[in-house]
Formats: C-alpha cells, sequence, structure tokens
C-alpha cells in the first residue's frame, strides 16, 4: 500500500457511501492506519481512502494518541467561527498552505462496529476531520488555500535544529 500523490485524479473522485462495512475493508483500514504512523517527519495525522486509491466513503483520522476509523462520515454542522490552520497534506510532499477552517464542527460517522456516532470535534480534531472530508469528495486543502488567496509555502531543508525551512511559494 502506497499514498497516492497529486497530481493523479485518483485523488479528484467522489467517493460511493458504504452498505456494510466488510473484513476486507476493515483489513484495509488497519493497513491505513500502519502506513500513516510509518510517517514521522512530517507526522501522519489521516489518510483517506482516496488517498490509497479507493472509492469507497472512509478515513483514518488520529484522534488524541490513537486513530479512529470513520465510515461514511458526515459533518452536520460548522461554527461560523473560524480559525487559520497551518496544513499539509501526505499526497502534497513539502508543500504546506494557511487555510481558514471551522473551529467546531459536528460529525456523523460509523464505527468499526457499525455503530452510529455523532460528536462535537474542536481543534486539531475539527481541522483533522475537515481535511479528510474533503479527501472523501475529491478536494485537497490546496484548493483551499487558493480559493481563500492564503500563503503557500514549500520546504526547502532542515536548519541545524533540525526544524524544517520554509520558503513562500510565488503563484501567478
Ligand atoms: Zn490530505
Amino acid at each position: 500500500m502506497q499514498v497516492v500523490k497529486a497530481p493523479d485524479l485518483k485523488l479528484r473522485i467522489k467517493t460511493k457511501p458504504i452498505k456494510k462495512v466488510t473484513p476486507e475493508l476493515l483489513k484495509t483500514a488497519a493497513e491505513m492506519v500502519k502506513l500513516t504512523e510509518s510517517f514521522k517527519d512530517p507526522e501522519g495525522v489521516g489518510l483517506a481512502s482516496t488517498q490509497v486509491g479507493r472509492d469507497e466513503k472512509f478515513f483514518i483520522a488520529k484522534s488524541g494518541k490513537k486513530f479512529i476509523i470513520c465510515f461514511n462520515p458526515h459533518i452536520l454542522s460548522y461554527s461560523p467561527k473560524k480559525k487559520t490552520y497551518f496544513e499539509g497534506c501526505l499526497s502534497i510532499p513539502n508543500i504546506w498552505g494557511e487555510t481558514e477552517r471551522s473551529t467546531f464542527i459536528t460529525v456523523k460517522y460509523e464505527d468499526e462496529k457499525g455503530k452510529k456516532i455523532t460528536k462535537k470535534l474542536q481543534g486539531t480534531d475539527a481541522w483533522i476531520f475537515q481535511h479528510e472530508m474533503d479527501h472523501l469528495n475529491g478536494t485537497l486543502f490546496i484548493d483551499h488555500v487558493l480559493k481563500q488567496k492564503g500563503k503557500i509555502y514549500k520546504t526547502v531543508g532542515k536548519d541545524k535544529a533540525g526544524s524544517d525551512i520554509f520558503e513562500p511559494v510565488k503563484l501567478l
């Protein structure tokens, strides 16, 4: 299993709802968690089905220290209050951008046992969920950055302390 990279059009498909959580889907999701955990710098915090070439509606997302699997996820409501996030994506390596996203959201999904869950998310959890939800609709964070005329950066190396060095990317 590998992460599909932009500009692969597999990242642009709209995923289909899942009728039944099969053992095969659970196995795929578990492999996605392993794959995401293998990214340490930058850290992988989520992965959507489209990023491994699948077309079913699900993703995995880091929540605290562990990963949750979200089948048929939906965002029920977005807070009017927004926050600027510095965002990256495993499918768009070395590129970063500023996005405005809701600080609080209410979400719905089915867990690995098919149990329906509704909850409120905030901060990093809310950001990850919004980012992964976008993937399931064929949207990438860079689309938001361009629309919102936010800043885009690329990593050009490391400083002596081992931190990333960012350089602004100029667009036409
Ligand atoms: Zn992503």
